[in-house]
């Protein structure tokens, strides 16, 4: 395909090029991950100055010729959708894991936007002051679901048992779900931490408004859905920016 292009895009991450220009890696809703030229982009009387934020999120129009490593833009309409000056280190941090996570994600053959979509509606949700942490577990959730790598946290994978009101564990490398009674309480995740993953894999995003996911359900939820992405996604590795966390709590 080339000619002039339109889609939606968030932006990753950005390098400088040359004294004026840009380059630009961002998730595009139908193509994926690409990099992209913003000419004359740091330049201060520039239509495109500023726009170029790690997680703005707007309407990109670019050119693409086969062949050409970098997309040329030519509009990126875009705001911030997290204000990053009042959002504190924690959520800004967690911001850029997902968006990490997300890159990392995208094949750049996306099936109808998936990634993309499910990005979109993190960055709002992280905007909204809601528990930072339950919006990054949904979305490495339905990462894992669009890939088809998650299961389903319905019922136990041996007697059948409903699992919700149940301690249950979950083999990471086997994605199989078994009730506490099954594997007599071995593994087991906590109530909280069970319960949480019932509701996040159920509901999603909007299961978890309003719902704070204390210490304990974070660190057995975070390195549950960590061993899950090291199992089965190509190129994942935990972001750096979660380290940065580790380091100040
Ligand atoms: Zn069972």
């Amino acid at each position: 395909m080339s000619g002039i292009l339109k889609d939606r895009a968030v932006i990753l991450k950005t390098w400088e090029y040359g004294e004026t220009s840009l380059v630009v890696s961002a998730l595009t809703r139908s193509g994926g991950r690409a990099n992209f030229l913003a000419k004359g982009a740091k330049k201060a009387r520039s239509p495109m100055h500023g726009r170029f934020r790690t997680g703005n999120v707007g309407e990109i129009i670019y050119y693409d010729k086969p062949g050409r490593a970098l997309k040329l833009i030519k509009e990126f309409s875009a705001a911030p959708v997290l204000d990053s000056s009042g959002a504190g280190l924690e959520r800004l941090c967690i911001f850029q894991a997902g968006l990490e996570l997300a890159g990392r994600a995208s094949t750049g053959d996306e099936q109808e936007g998936v990634v993309f979509d499910l990005v979109e509606a993190f960055i709002s949700e992280l905007a909204s002051g809601d528990d930072p942490w339950a919006m990054l577990f949904v979305l490495e959730i339905s990462l894992l679901a669009a890939s088809g790598l998650m299961p389903a946290i319905e019922r136990c994978d041996r007697c059948k048992k409903e699992l919700a009101g149940c301690v249950f564990s979950i083999n990471p490398s086997r994605g199989a779900v078994e009730c506490g009674g099954c594997t007599e309480g071995e593994g087991a995740l906590s109530p909280r931490s069970c319960d949480l993953l019932v509701r996040m894999s159920a509901d999603g995003f909007a299961g978890m408004r309003g719902v704070e996911v204390d210490a304990e359900a974070r660190r057995e939820i975070g390195t549950l859905l960590h061993r899950m992405l090291m199992h089965h996604m190509d190129g994942y590795r935990l972001p750096g920016s979660l380290g940065v966390l580790k380091g100040v709590g």
